[in-house]
């Protein structure tokens, strides 16, 4: 039987981080994954395949609509959309491969198939040729991530009923395409087919769109998606998903609670992920899983059974990439003898739509109803040179700071390059910077980032200098 110190079991942005950084810190390591590749929902059907086809649209988008504008005059464009699902693999391929590498690089043993507990120190993997071997390991770090979820009413059948993973794969481009739930997946997917042509509805059971986020994003956000043509039915219960043929009828009730109905050829079902413990039987090596289905664990990411962690998106929290891998490194350091920390609190959020949207620290709304006295800057982004000289002018940055201390509490933003830029406001965060310490830096001009100092001014005492 082979013999590990730690064993991860899935490969995913929390899994392979946590093998990586045990094996620098000399812990002999195994990893289990259930498919070919590594780098799990995140590198195979998640963040990476949905930013490529993101970015593809979006020069389709451009030279649509907006290279006129620039003086560059070429003919109709047409979309490919077969060559983009192709570049879309490539990508994904490469940065799967790159996993592999560090894998051995760290000299991290790689075993393919599923991963199941026989005890609280062994675990089998079951290969897809039906053959097994067990693994006796001292620690076991349960990595297995989250699959899409669905209503109890709809059929699933990955044609024209799809989830995320099919949409990232389609033979044609939809003519008419209703996303069921305006979180961040529908919406950054339904950006890729409205910018190649489809019809776009989004059907939403809240009052808004990416409803956990700051009340001030997603008005801004709904506003310019409706610009560029997206649909939305807020406060609309879906009720039935009826598919006929190539068409798919959506039955819901709107808030006056009467039915209406929309008809497409393609509905994406985008209402969230649950915690994925299939076949990895969980009961074996006594692991409490909570009323969600979640791996139970402490602060530590310890599990009930003192040996075993779990991390990711089968933990609770955000299901983001970066936390799974914050976690896999907090986990190893923590089987090292070291005592490190997560600051969940400075976990940024990102949604990929154009302009984008990104988040860290508390939402207005937050602050308010934990009775916090803040004061809030705002800064628009179509008052920036930069924005105008490359015509992104929608969206806002805004800053909530404490009305006594001035200490940054949230910053909430929807702009070009959004996704990049909330990097700053993290690091002023992590080292608790207050308004005035950000208006007082300089930021190069001319950038979007610009927005950020004028906000944080705002913040401090609505000195915003071009405003
Ligand atoms: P996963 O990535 O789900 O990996 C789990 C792995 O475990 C899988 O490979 C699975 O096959 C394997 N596994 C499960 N059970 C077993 C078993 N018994 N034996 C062996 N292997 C097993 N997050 C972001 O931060 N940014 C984004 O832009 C972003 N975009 C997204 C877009 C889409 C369309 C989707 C669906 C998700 C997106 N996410 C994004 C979320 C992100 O993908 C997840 O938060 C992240 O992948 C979670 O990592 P994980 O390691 O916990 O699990």
């Amino acid at each position: 039987m082979s013999q590990f110190d730690v064993t991860v079991i899935g490969s995913g942005p929390g899994g392979y981080v946590a093998a990586i950084r045990c094996a620098q810190l000399g812990l002999k390591t195994a990893i289990i994954e259930k498919y070919p590749t590594m780098g799990g929902t995140c590198l195979n059907v998640g963040c990476i395949p949905s930013k490529a086809l993101l970015d593809s649209s979006e020069h389709f988008e451009n030279a649509k609509h907006n290279f006129a504008n620039h003086g560059i005059l070429i003919n109709e464009p047409t979309a490919d959309l077969a060559r983009m699902i192709a570049r879309k693999d490539e990508v994904v391929e490469q940065t799967t491969k790159g996993i592999q590498f560090l894998m051995d690089k760290n000299k991290i043993t790689v075993f393919e198939g599923v991963g199941s507990f026989e005890s609280s120190t062994q675990v089998k993997v079951t290969k897809n040729d039906g053959t097994s071997e067990v693994l006796d390991s001292k620690y076991i770090i349960i990595a297995t991530g989250s699959k899409p979820s669905s209503l109890p009413f709809i059929t699933l059948d990955k044609e024209r009923v799809i989830t995320s993973t099919e949409a990232l794969k389609l033979k044609e481009i939809p003519k008419h395409l209703v996303v069921i739930g305006g979180g961040v997946i529908g919406l950054e997917l339904g950006s890729v087919y409205k910018r190649l042509g489809s019809e776009v509805t989004v059907v939403e059971f809240m009052d808004k769109i990416i409803p956990t986020m700051d009340g001030a994003l997603s008005k801004e956000l709904n506003k310019v998606l409706k610009k560029q043509g997206m649909k939305f039915m807020l406060s609309t219960a879906v009720q039935a998903v009826e598919r006929n043929g190539d068409s798919v009828k959506v039955t819901a009730k709107d808030k006056k609670g009467e039915e209406v109905v929309v008809e497409g050829d393609y509905v994406l079902v985008s209402v969230g992920r649950k915690p994925y413990t299939d076949g990895l039987s969980i009961e074996k090596a006594g692991v409490d899983l909570d009323e969600r289905g979640r791996v139970k664990t402490n602060e530590h990411l310890q599990t009930n059974v003192a040996n075993i962690y779990a991390i990711g998106d089968v933990v609770a929290g955000a299901m983001l990439a970066h936390k799974a891998s914050e976690e896999g490194v907090l986990v190893a350091e923590q089987l090292a003898g070291q005592k490190p920390h997560i600051n969940y609190n400075l976990i940024p959020g990102v949604v990929y739509t154009w302009p984008e949207v990104a988040a860290v620290g508390k939402t207005e709304e937050q602050l308010k109803a934990e009775g916090v006295a803040i004061k809030v800057g705002n800064f628009p982004m179509r008052a920036l040179g930069r924005s105008r000289a490359s015509g992104d002018v929608d969206g806002f940055i805004k800053i909530i700071a404490d009305e006594k201390t001035d200490e940054v509490l949230g910053v909430h933003m929807i702009g070009a390059r959004a996704a990049d830029m909330i990097a700053a406001a993290v690091t002023a965060m992590e080292f608790r910077a207050s308004a005035e310490d950000i208006a007082r830096m300089s930021h190069a001009h001319p950038t979007f980032a610009e927005a950020i100092k004028e906000a944080a001014l705002d913040a401090t005492g609505k000195i915003a200098l071009h405003m």
